[in-house]
């Protein structure tokens, strides 16, 4: 039987109440198909990123096990994103829910769908500080360690919420 494979999944959400929406969508990731999750971060609240005349944003990262391929992961992903409405009308604009695979245990992958690691990763505090909260001692697959991207990226205005 294969192994399961520690990914790390970055939710967001700046619509229609965006803590439930990232609350509901924590319970829904504990119900994925051949996954566990293991653990979540704390909720954030960050500046919008991209177009400014839209809400914050809460964010938090996921960490589960799971024994679906990457692609087959994002399916699944997206499949909750379209449950919580999400529309794509305007690039990094406001959204419902918005679920981003951000490691899949060592893996580089680079196909149409699907980079990971995801390609903002090391650059958005609203990421590295909830993923470095559930995971200090986190190694990249480059062998680079979290903090030191702690260091170039503050928290600044990012928030951590009770
Ligand atoms: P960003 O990716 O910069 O955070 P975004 O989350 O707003 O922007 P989306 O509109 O949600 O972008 O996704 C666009 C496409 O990105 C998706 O259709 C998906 O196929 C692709 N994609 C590539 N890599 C990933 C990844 N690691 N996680 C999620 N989607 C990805
Ligand atoms: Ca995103
Ligand atoms: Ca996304």
């Amino acid at each position: 039987m294969a192994e399961a494979v520690h990914c790390f999944i970055g939710l967001g959400s700046n619509l229609d109440n965006p803590t439930d929406q990232v609350i509901q969508a924590l319970k829904e990731l504990q119900d994925l198909p051949d996954s566990t999750l293991l653990s979540c971060s704390s909720l954030y609240r960050s500046d919008p990123m991209g177009p400014q005349d839209q809400p914050d944003y809460i964010n938090a990262v996921a960490m589960l096990d799971t024994l679906l391929s990457p692609v087959a992961l994002l399916d699944q992903l997206q499949a909750l994103e379209q449950i919580h409405q999400r529309k794509r009308l305007q690039h990094w604009g406001p959204r419902t829910l918005d679920l981003d695979l951000l490691l899949y245990g060592n893996q580089l992958i680079s196909c149409e769908r699907l980079t990971v690691p995801h390609p903002g990763l090391t650059e958005r505090n609203f990421v590295l500080w909830p993923l470095a909260e559930i995971a200090p001692d986190l190694k990249f697959p480059d062998g680079s360690l979290i903090q030191t991207y702690l260091d170039q990226q503050p928290l600044g205005t990012l928030q951590r919420l009770p």
